[in-house]
């Protein structure tokens, strides 16, 4: 029989996956201890993190992502000595490649800004270089690309294990086979939150519903701007010709992406169809399997020898914003109510700059972390949606 609910919290986070359980982990860091975290689902994971490849990188167009990234990325650092468990970061580097003008132009471009935000490890590369840490790529057609050495990856799994249980262990609360169904306000301030478990006092709620964060924003009458899309995964059997050190490679012109996957010796791949409709389909379709094989095989000549293996491929949830960046903070006009939503691609390796901003706004206020006034629900009626600077 599933655990009565409190009656009462100071904090009830929606949805238990890696945003909600690193804001809840940095609530209790921060002191904040009665903290209840509600997921639908029997356990975590089953939503876009236990779906998410676990790439991690700084090398982004925009200020905002490029420090959510550097301060991520030293937490995966220290994260094994402050949650005992491994979260399996590997800087194996992200390497783009450029086979036009106007790309190889942006990235020199986003090169200048990244490293101006602190991003030292990232450089240009010309194509002798970049067949010196990727000989397996055909690199003919290639203007140049970017490297940074930090980028890498994570285990998206292991890093929400070690965030929920270090909360639960600091005194946050986990209930699952918990599904929000209402949320009451008076006079524009959150008073509770009503579950098929069913209801707890409040006056913080945060919305860390992934995909579905849009259903629970309109529980509120809160139109969030954040629609779910489908992603493909392409799992091979393992593959020895691919060097366990190679980095995650990704072909500007078409958006095709690969990386070694280290749990099963093959190779995991990537394209996003711009075809892609929205909507919560998983299906997986063999049309953008083959599509992609011809990416790939033009690219890496020897993927003519890759055996896709239908068991180990698999598709997902990207939540989606009209400009590609997370809404956070609090919900403009009513009391309590904060938004962690829209990662667009980026949730599991910004969750622990994420983690941080919500708690501190929680807890203080205001967030010293980071400047995060361009990523207000707000800015989509002001028509302040940020701009893509550069190509990734
Ligand atoms: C194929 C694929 C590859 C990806 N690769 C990467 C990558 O390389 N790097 C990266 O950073 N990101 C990647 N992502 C994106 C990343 O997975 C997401 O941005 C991230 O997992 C979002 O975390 P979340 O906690 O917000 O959402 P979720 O993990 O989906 O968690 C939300 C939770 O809310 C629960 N929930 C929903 N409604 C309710 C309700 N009414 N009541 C209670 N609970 C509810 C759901 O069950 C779910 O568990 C990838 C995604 C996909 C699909």
């Amino acid at each position: 029989m599933a655990q009565a609910l409190p009656k009462t919290a100071e904090v009830v986070i929606i949805g238990g996956g890696i945003v909600g359980a690193s804001i809840a982990y940095h609530l209790t860091q921060l002191g904040c201890r009665d903290v209840v975290m509600l997921e639908r689902e029997c356990i975590q994971g089953l939503g876009s993190t236990g779906r998410a490849t676990g790439g991690v990188r700084a090398q982004f167009a925009h200020p905002t992502d490029i420090q959510m990234s550097l301060y991520s990325i030293e937490c995966f650092k220290r994260f094994q000595d402050e949650t005992s468990v491994d979260p399996g970061y590997r800087p194996n580097g992200y390497l783009f490649l450029a086979t036009a003008e106007n790309h190889l132009q942006s990235l020199k471009k986003l090169i200048a800004l990244q490293q101006r935000e602190g991003l030292k490890a990232v450089k240009l590369m010309n194509r002798k270089e970049i067949h010196e840490i990727a000989p397996f790529i055909f690199v003919e057609d290639l203007l140049g690309g970017s490297y940074c050495s930090t980028d890498g990856f994570i285990d998206p799994l292991n890093l929400l294990k070690g965030f929920s249980q270090k909360a639960l262990e600091r005194g946050a609360q986990l209930y699952l086979d918990t599904k929000v169904t209402g949320i009451r306000l008076e006079n524009k301030k959150i008073q509770s939150v009503e579950t098929n478990q069913g209801t707890i006092s409040t006056h913080c709620v945060v919305n860390a519903a992934g995909a579905w964060a849009k259903h629970i924003a309109s529980l509120i009458g809160i139109d969030l701007p954040v629609e779910p899309l489908r992603r493909h995964v392409a799992g091979t059997q393992p593959f020895p010709a691919l060097p366990d050190e190679a980095p995650m490679v990704i072909e500007l012109a078409t958006s095709f992406h690969f990386r070694k996957d280290h749990q099963t010796g093959g190779v995991m791949l990537l394209w996003n169809d711009p075809s892609e409709s929205w909507g919560e389909s998983l299906s997986f379709s063999t049309d953008w399997l083959k599509k992609m094989l011809t990416f790939a095989r033009r690219r890496v000549p020897m993927f003519s020898e890759l055996q896709i293996s239908p068991k180990r491929s698999w598709t997902g949830l990207y939540e989606v914003t009209p400009d590609r960046h997370p809404i956070l903070g609090p919900a403009p006009g009513i009391e309590g109510f904060y938004l962690a939503n829209g990662f667009s691609g980026h949730g599991v390796m910004h969750s622990p700059a994420t983690g941080r901003v919500l708690a501190e706004l929680i807890t203080q206020a205001k967030t010293k972390l980071l400047d995060i006034s361009s990523l207000g629900l707000e800015r989509f009626e002001l028509g302040q949606l940020i701009e893509e600077t550069g190509v990734l």
